[in-house]
């Protein structure tokens, strides 16, 4: 029997990183988790997401330090020899125009939303070509392709893992290695409820006019769009039907990036 393939989801104690690791877990994936959060709600999910009655993986890598995205990756590899699929997930989020943006904020940004990628796949690659086969999946955003008002850190940050995510796939073309980016809207996880929230206030409606207006000025299919639907689109991506689908940025965007 093969042996199942080992997935490391950065991000994916919560939102759309924990949907990519349910559906890569449902498809056959031994899973490494990463993230913050209570211990109880991440044993939790180790249980949940377990491989012949061995709880997940996890580690607490904190990404915003390169040391710390290097040994995680290195980590996977030592304990297991392989790393099939890498998901680069993790984000944050900070809105202020470019004139109140706190530096401190761009920094940290720059560091989880971009520069932990680059750290990621650089520690990755080399066992992916040693083995002459990888996936990597980068979730950037809409906002990898356009701009919206008070995101200067997050809108430079995805356009830059969009350009990377290129990169890496033109440099590993013959390599049997994919690199492709999943472009969403808005999904509704802790960091969208956080702009909702904030909307809400600032405009003095409750949360759930906050929430439409948020649609309505960006999705014309007036949806959140599902974190399952993005984990399904991993999956695709990492099974054999994404074989010779590399250096693309995939919308699941309700219509946001058609207009
Ligand atoms: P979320 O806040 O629900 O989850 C973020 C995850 O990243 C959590 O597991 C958190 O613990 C982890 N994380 C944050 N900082 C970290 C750090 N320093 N080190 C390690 N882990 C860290 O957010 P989400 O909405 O699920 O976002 C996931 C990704 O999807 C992000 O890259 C985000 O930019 C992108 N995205 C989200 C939306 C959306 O509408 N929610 C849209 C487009 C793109």
């Amino acid at each position: 029997m093969n042996e199942p393939r080992v997935a490391l989801v950065t991000g994916s104690t919560s939102g759309i990183g924990l949907a990519i690791a349910r559906a890569l877990h449902a498809d056959g994936c031994r899973i490494v988790l990463n993230g913050f959060g209570e211990p109880d709600a991440i044993a939790a999910i180790r249980a949940e997401l377990s491989t012949a009655g061995v709880p997940a993986d996890y580690d607490g890598a904190d990404l915003s330090k390169p040391d710390a995205v290097v040994a995680l990756v290195e980590g996977v590899v030592a304990r297991h020899r392989r790393i099939d699929v890498l998901v680069n997930n993790a984000g944050i989020q900070h809105t202020a125009r470019i004139e109140d943006f706190p530096a401190e904020q761009w920094d940290r940004i720059l560091a989880i939303n971009l520069s932990a990628v680059f750290h990621a796949t650089r520690a990755a690659l080399p066992s992916m070509q040693a083995r002459g086969s990888g996936r990597i999946v980068n979730i950037a955003s809409v906002h990898g392709l356009v701009a919206s008002v008070e995101k200067s850190a997050y809108v430079a940050a995805k356009h830059g893992v969009v350009g990377l995510t290129k990169v890496t796939a033109l440099e590993n073309a013959e390599s049997g290695i994919t690199c492709n980016a999943i472009c969403p809207g808005w999904v509704l996880t802790p960091l969208v409820e956080r702009q909702i929230e904030a909307r809400a206030k600032a405009r003095g409606c409750d949360r759930d006019t906050a929430a439409r207006e948020l649609l309505a000025e960006k999705e014309p299919t007036l949806r959140f769009t599902r974190a399952e639907d993005i984990g399904a689109m991993v999956v695709f991506l990492a099974g054999p039907a994404g074989d010779n689908i590399t250096g693309s940025a995939f919308t699941l965007d309700g219509g946001w990036t058609a207009r």
